[in-house]
């Protein structure tokens, strides 16, 4: 496979890496001038207006870097031109920032994929992510949650559809893997964060502790 797809740096096409330092360097975290709950910039970091307003089921999400530049090439690359190796890099970048806010929980769930949508890619994305996290972390990933219906891309939807989109799309195959336990769910990138709250939701009537979400890049 290497023969013939030889690995090139996502940003700048050097052959035989999938992220080059130099592109790496690039990508900048969020930074303590943003929510500590949904990664959203504010004055001097204190938690938006958004999260005040939201009685959700997420504690919050943390986003190792905007979604932008070289991330969203390395994030477009990984889901649609099989590139699964680029799990690596992109876990590291997401291992550094909860190096910098580190989040206390038990077990990582990633956001499954529909079995269509997998099948049709070969790997889950979240999954890979989580699995790589989880070895670095120290902690165990648990693959709990499963897809109850096909949603349309949330890249095509507008914000307000997106909502109902993915509203009810997750259940938690077994209580017993999540009760009482401090959960964060895994996945690649974050919109509107309303996948990850349909995910926090389930693992809540579940009967987990809290739910967090932990993504690689946010749409700000
Ligand atoms: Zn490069
Ligand atoms: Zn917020």
């Amino acid at each position: 496979m290497d023969i013939l797809f030889p690995s090139r740096c996502v940003g700048c096409g050097r052959r035989g890496i999938d992220i080059c330092e130099l592109c790496l360097a690039t990508v900048q975290p969020l930074g303590p001038a943003s929510c500590p709950r949904c990664g959203h910039p504010t004055r001097l970091g204190s938690v938006c207006q958004a999260c005040l307003r939201r009685e959700g089921y997420l504690s919050g999400i943390r986003s190792a870097c905007a979604y932008d530049g070289v991330a969203r090439k390395a994030i477009h690359a990984f889901k649609y031109r099989h590139r699964p190796t680029l799990a690596e890099p992109l876990a590291t970048m997401v291992v550094l920032e909860l190096q910098r806010r580190p989040l206390h929980v038990d077990i990582l769930v990633p956001v499954p994929l529909h079995h269509r949508r997998l099948a049709e890619r070969g790997y889950n994305q979240s999954t890979l992510l989580a699995k790589r996290l989880g070895e670095t972390l120290g902690i165990t990933v648990v693959e709990c949650l499963e897809r109850t219906r096909m949603t349309v891309a949330q890249a095509r939807l507008k914000a307000t559809q997106r909502r109902g989109n993915v509203r009810d799309a997750f259940r938690c195959i077994d209580n017993a893997l999540v009760e009482g336990l401090r959960v964060a769910v895994v996945d690649d990138v974050c919109t509107t964060g309303a996948t990850l709250e349909d995910c926090a939701r389930a693992l809540k009537e579940a009967g987990c502790a809290s739910a967090w979400g932990v993504v690689v890049a946010r749409d700000l």
